[in-house]
């Protein structure tokens, strides 16, 4: 399972970071974008599983969804897409250029336990 190699990575990483600061962590924060390829649900189950028999035993991962945000050069500006299946923009139709959100897959912070 693909989720579960991501989850491992997310663990080991905020050991590190926990074990560097020598603090303990109560949840890790992630951004988690549409077109990362990533199943939220999976993943929260991976993490568990991951986070088993670690310091990081009992603690949450809060997942941030990050819609899909493109380009479009016609409207000159950013557009958040309800949907993957087309890359156009929502409002005039145009195929957008360059995808900014979406591809996110980043802890964006720890939660410490006090
Ligand atoms: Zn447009």
């Amino acid at each position: 399972m693909h989720e579960l190699s991501i989850a491992m990575s997310i663990v080991d990483m905020a050991q590190e970071e926990a074990e560097r600061r020598n603090v303990h962590i109560e949840a890790v924060h992630l951004e988690l974008g549409a077109l990362s390829g990533v199943v939220k649900e999976a993943l929260l189950f991976s993490f568990e599983i991951a986070c088993d028999g670690t310091p990081l035993q009992g603690s949450r991962l809060v997942v941030k969804d990050v819609p899909i945000e493109v380009y479009c050069p016609a409207c000159n500006m950013p557009k958040t897409l309800a949907s993957m299946q087309w890359f156009c923009c929502p409002d005039c139709g145009t195929p957008a250029s360059e995808v900014i959100h979406g591809k996110e897959l980043v802890i964006t912070a720890l939660e410490l336990k006090q």
